[in-house]
């Protein structure tokens, strides 16, 4: 297999707090050495040998960035994009599916979409821990009132899909509907119980038509390690009256809860986020919620989620980290991803960090001018590059909005 070597790039590397000029040998699907130019290729790479190069001058290489909540799994129902659609060709190697589906129907979900040979993208995924569940538009689990029925859990038929799948199910994402007591979701004690010490990620926010338990109930029920997604959306009640964080929310984080940003049409603000901010909550994860409702614009793309965290003054390296190694972490799966090091599997990001802007972003509501935006150039998955080409950005489109209303997020 020929030699893939990503020059002269700078190399950010939140685990190993790297931030220098090196060159990238890959083989095989491997790194091979991450060193200064050009020692580092002359040691790799025989002169006879087949080499690939792509220059990376002037660009930022980072180990491959992870979307922590995007949906994926198209052809179940009709809210998914394609995972390489915002997956590599979006400079995003891995992807993580956020429980787009539940137990009966996640196994020809992996077979179509994780499994299929036609898909680039490495695809990971939270199973919703009902038996019968699935994302879409109209919230049909929810209209059914499916979601929030006890007879739509069978924890035996539930933690033999987690055995089976363990290669790909990272987590659990719960929706905390409840049967009565706004205190207590069955839903997510039974995700906890099955997955063990596997993370739950909770939507934060409600949902048509199904009941949810109170936030400050949802943040007791949380362990370290479970994620709260759209974790920076207004009106998600981590605010309190005083514009102070509630109480639950400040006991969470220290418990080691997660947040994530989960962007999606209506659940990233500037306006709540700069809030949390100023009180020391930032996000330890930037995730999108890229689906149909949101990929036209106010999200786009991972990248643009990264840059709106730069637009609100977070610095490049932890920006970085948030959508890289944290991840990584978040979904244990530090030990195959997140960093880029000899030996490691070669998926690693190429990005432009553009400083001749200003580069206005929106959340949908609300514009914001960034000094600098992060522009996908492409990825290294599995070894192999991939190119980025048209990534839309608000600022190339000026597309705030697609139809969405409040709402219609998962
Ligand atoms: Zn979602």
């Amino acid at each position: 297999m020929a030699t893939l070597l990503l020059r002269n790039g700078r190399v950010i590397d939140p685990v190993t707090a790297t931030d220098a000029i090196l060159d990238v040998v890959i083989r095989e699907g491997v790194v091979v050495t991450v060193g200064p130019p050009p020692e580092a290729d002359a040691a790799a790479a025989p002169p006879d040998s087949d080499v690939e190069v792509v220059d990376c001058s002037g660009l930022l290489v980072t180990p491959g960035l992870i979307d922590l909540h995007c949906h994926v799994m198209t052809g179940l129902g009709d809210f998914c994009v394609e995972a390489d659609q915002v997956g590599v060709d979006m400079g995003v190697p891995v992807v993580v599916d956020g429980g787009t589906s539940g137990v009966a129907t996640f196994d020809i979900s992996r077979r179509a979409v994780i499994d299929h040979p036609d898909t680039r993208t490495k695809v990971l995924a939270f199973i919703d821990p009902n038996q019968l569940y699935l994302a879409t538009r109209d919230f049909i689990c929810h209209k059914l009132t499916i979601a929030n029925d006890l007879k739509n859990l069978d924890m035996a038929s539930l933690e033999a899909s987690l055995a089976r799948n363990a290669d790909v199910v990272v987590g659990l994402k719960a929706r905390a509907c409840h049967v009565g007591d706004d205190q207590h979701s069955p839903f997510l004690e039974a995700a906890q119980q099955a997955g063990g010490p596997l993370p739950v990620m909770v939507h934060l926010g409600r949902f048509p038509h199904t009941p949810v338990i109170t936030p400050a109930a949802l943040l007791r029920s949380m362990r370290g390690g479970d994620i709260i997604t759209h974790a920076f959306r207004g009106a998600g009640g981590m605010i309190g009256a005083d514009g102070k964080a509630i109480p639950e929310f400040r006991d969470a984080v220290d418990r080691g809860v997660v947040l994530d940003v989960g962007h999606s049409g209506t659940d990233f603000r500037f306006k709540e986020a700069r809030r949390l901010f100023e009180q020391g909550y930032r996000p330890d994860t930037a995730s999108t919620d890229l689906n149909v409702f949101n990929i036209g614009g106010p999200v786009y793309s991972l990248a643009e989620t990264l840059t709106k965290l730069l637009a609100l003054g977070l610095d490049l390296h932890d920006v970085v980290a948030m959508g890289t190694s944290n991840v990584a972490r978040v979904i244990g799966r530090s030990d195959e991803l997140g960093t880029i090091a000899p030996g490691r599997p070669a998926e690693l990001s190429v990005l432009r960090l553009r400083t001749d802007g200003p580069f206005p972003v929106s959340d949908g509501v609300e514009t914001v001018q960034s000094p600098a935006a992060l522009e996908p150039i492409g990825c290294v998955r599995a070894g192999q590059w991939v190119p980025s080409a048209g990534v839309a950005s608000f600022a190339a489109t000026g597309r705030t909005w697609t139809d969405a209303a409040e709402g219609e997020d998962w």
